[in-house]
């Protein structure tokens, strides 16, 4: 089975890490694309630097997983919407073939996630039609989608994966993201145990979601 999961910005997969470790641990392919490389999401760094180190970064992330990355290399905080996202993943979905597609609610927060949670969601069924004529042959029957969880959406989970013995795995891929993991708006030398604070919250979201299946940690995703 191949698990492709589909994000905006690397550091998007965090959400659903766990469940990419445990799959490849289980002999399984996965795959993380991330639409851009997150070049606009930092106070003082320039985008090119800040491109070459969350690529670095997420090489290092994917690695801990066991998960191939890619990117599509548009702009951070302006993804494009419609057609053209959506006809580049249904090449991508073509040419990976992919079982289950994971990605964004199409109604969270941040435009960049909700244009990728729509496209990713809309290529799926492109991708299967024979008719639509592209540079790869279609792909059937269509990858199954499911939306991760995260603080933004609303809509309540249906589908929670134990992840309870993938935890240390995924704070290890998650602590790589160590350019992402500031307080905004707080100088560096008052950012103090931030990434601490940040594990805890993270940790205890998960905690939350294993309490609600009966396991210690669980990833939810919507269907
Ligand atoms: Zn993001």
């Amino acid at each position: 089975m191949h698990i492709l999961f589909v994000g905006a910005h690397p550091d998007d997969e965090t959400f659903a890490s766990g469940t990419i470790a445990k799959y490849v641990e289980h002999g399984h392919k996965a795959t993380i694309i991330h639409a851009t490389r997150g070049g606009k999401g930092h106070w003082e760094i320039p985008t090119p630097e800040l491109e070459v180190i969350r690529t670095e970064e997420m090489r290092q992330a994917a690695e801990i997983l066991g998960a191939d990355v890619r990117f599509l290399d548009y702009d951070d905080a302006s993804v494009p919407g419609g057609d053209e996202l959506r006809e580049a993943l249904v090449e991508v979905y073509r040419e990976l073939k992919p079982d289950i597609v994971i990605t964004f609610h199409p109604l969270v927060w941040r435009d960049d996630h909700r244009r990728v949670g729509m496209a990713a969601s809309d290529a799926s069924l492109k991708a299967s039609l024979p008719l639509h004529e592209t540079a790869f042959p279609a792909h059937r029957p269509e990858p199954e989608i499911f939306f991760f969880g995260t603080p933004m959406t609303k809509q309540e989970p249906d589908v929670y994966i134990d992840v309870s013995d993938y935890m240390k795995k995924k704070i290890e891929s998650f602590k790589k993201h160590t350019s992402q993991w500031q307080d905004w708006g707080k100088p560096p030398e008052e950012q103090g145990d931030y990434m601490e604070k940040l594990i805890d919250w993270y940790a205890h979201r998960f905690r939350e979601y294993g309490r609600r299946c009966g396991v210690g940690y669980a990833e939810a995703r919507a269907q």
